[in-house]
C-alpha cells in the first residue's frame, strides 16, 4: 500500500552517501567484512582540548536553551575566526550557528528560494544541495565538468547557464567530492561573471577549509563586490573530527541572517548547548593544533593515488584538499565482469560493493556521472586492503 505522504517528501531523493553508509553498516551486520570509504567522516576523535571543553560545559550546568542563533561567545568566536583565517569582516549579527553545515545551507536555501526559482550547481556538488533545492520546489541548474577541465568551471560556462530566474549558485572549495579548490585567480574570474549580474546570491561552502594540501582556499566573500550578496557556511566537523556534535554556521548579511534565525526557531531552536561551548575552543584554537590530522590526511592521498593508478581504467587527478578522490570509471561502462554487466557509475559502485566488499559512493548522485567518490578518511591498512580488493574483482 502507498501511505499518503507529502508531495515533497516522495520527490526527495535519499542522501546516497548516508545510504551507502547505511548499506555497509547492514552488510556488516550480516557478517560482511566491508570497508567503508563511502562516508566523509574523519576517523580521528575528536582533539582532548575540545573533549575537554564540552566536560567542563556539562560540569559547569550548560543545560538549558541556547539563543536561536548561538551563545553570544560563540559567534564572537566565529567573528575572530573569519578575520583571522579568512579576511573576512563579519559582526556578531552577521553569524547564526545550527546543527551542523547542512542545517545552515537547508536555512539559507529556504529563506532565498521561491518555487521555480533556478540555483546554479558547477559539477561535480554535494550530494544535498539539489536534494535541499528540490524542497525548496527551487530548480537545480548543473554547470558540468570532467576531470580533463580538473572539475572546475569557467567564466564562460556560468555565464551561458544564468537565466533571469537564476537566484543563487552554489561553490564549494575544497570540494566534496573532487577534492579541487579554486584558486584566487580562478574565483575572481567567476566574480567578473557575477558582478554583472547582482539579483545573484552565493553560497560558498568552506566546510573543508583547513584540509587543505597546498595552498590556503580562498573565500569568496572576501571579494569586495561580493561581499553583500555572499554567505559563507563553515562548521567544524571535518577539520575537528566532529562529525557527530553537529556544528555549522554562517557569516552572512544581516537581513539573511535574521531570516536563518527565524527560520531555525520555528524548526530546531538553538543548537545543543554543550557542542556549542566546545565550539568556542574549537574555532579558536590555533590551525596547528589539527595539522597532525591533514599531514595524516596527505600521506593517505598519495596513497590511494598510486594505488589507483595501477588500476587499468581508472582516470585519477591530483584533489588539492578534503579526503576524497573522484576516478572516472567510465572506461569501464559497457564491460560485463564476473558476470555482471556495468553500464553506470551506480553499476560499478554496487559491483564493487558485492564483489571487493568496499563501499563508495557513486558520482551520479554528484552531478558526475562518469566517476565514483572514495574516501581517504580511513587507515592506511583500510585502503590499502580495499584498493587491492577492486583491482583483484576488477582484473
Ligand atoms: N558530508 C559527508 C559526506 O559527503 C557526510 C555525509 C553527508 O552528510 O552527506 O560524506
Amino acid at each position: 500500500m502507498k501511505h499518503p505522504l507529502s508531495d515533497r517528501i516522495n520527490s526527495l531523493p535519499a542522501s546516497a552517501t548516508l545510504v551507502m553508509a547505511a548499506k555497509a553498516r547492514e552488510l556488516r551486520a550480516e557478517g560482511k567484512d566491508i570497508i567503508g570509504l563511502s562516508l566523509g567522516e574523519p576517523d580521528f576523535n575528536t582533539p582532548d582540548f575540545i573533549k575537554d571543553a564540552a566536560i567542563k560545559a556539562v560540569n559547569d550546568n550548560y543545560n538549558s536553551y541556547t539563543p536561536v542563533d548561538g551563545y553570544a561567545e560563540l559567534k564572537e568566536a566565529i567573528c575572530t575566526k573569519f578575520k583571522r583565517d579568512n579576511d573576512l569582516n563579519y559582526k556578531a549579527s552577521q553569524i547564526v550557528v545550527s546543527t551542523g553545515a547542512k542545517q545552515s545551507i537547508a536555512n539559507v536555501m529556504q529563506v532565498l528560494l521561491n518555487p521555480g526559482d533556478e540555483v546554479l550547481l558547477p559539477c561535480p556538488y554535494w550530494v544535498s544541495y539539489s536534494a535541499i533545492a528540490t524542497l525548496c520546489e527551487a530548480k537545480s541548474v548543473e554547470i558540468p565538468s570532467t576531470i580533463e577541465s580538473n572539475f572546475k568551471i569557467t567564466p564562460a560556462q556560468l555565464e551561458a547557464a544564468i537565466t533571469p530566474k537564476t537566484k543563487l549558485i552554489l561553490f564549494n572549495s575544497p570540494n566534496n567530492p573532487s577534492g579541487v579548490i579554486y584558486s584566487e585567480k580562478e574565483y575572481r574570474a567567476l566574480a567578473k561573471v557575477l558582478e554583472k549580474y547582482p539579483q545573484i546570491y552565493i553560497m560558498s561552502d568552506e566546510i573543508y577549509e583547513h584540509i587543505n594540501y597546498n595552498s590556503k582556499p580562498f573565500s569568496l566573500a572576501a571579494i569586495d563586490s561580493l561581499y553583500e550578496r555572499t554567505i559563507t557556511v563553515n562548521g567544524l566537523a571535518k577539520a575537528f573530527a566532529m562529525t557527530g556534535w553537529r556544528i555549522g554556521y554562517i557569516g552572512a548579511p544581516e537581513w539573511i541572517a535574521k531570516a536563518c534565525t527565524k527560520m531555525q526557531g520555528q524548526i530546531t531552536s538553538g543548537t545543543n548547548c554543550i557542542a556549542q561551548r566546545a565550539a568556542i575552543t574549537a574555532v579558536l584554537a590555533p590551525v596547528s593544533k589539527i595539522q597532525y590530522m591533514v599531514d595524516e590526511f596527505k600521506a593517505r592521498r598519495g596513497i590511494v593515488i598510486d594505488l589507483l593508478r595501477e588500476i587499468d581504467g581508472f582516470k585519477v587527478n591530483v584533489p588539492d584538499g578534503a579526503f576524497y578522490v573522484f576516478p572516472d570509471i567510465s572506461a569501464f561502462f559497457g564491460k560485463t565482469i564476473q558476470g555482471i554487466t556495468i553500464k553506470n557509475a551506480n553499476d560499478f559502485a554496487l559491483f564493487i560493493l558485492e564483489k571487493a566488499n568496499v563501499a563508495t559512493v557513486t558520482g551520479d548522485a554528484f552531478g558526475a556521472p562518469d566517476c565514483i567518490r572514495i574516501s581517504y578518511a580511513a587507515s592506511e591498512l583500510q585502503i590499502r586492503e580495499a584498493i587491492k580488493r577492486i583491482k583483484e574483482a576488477l582484473s
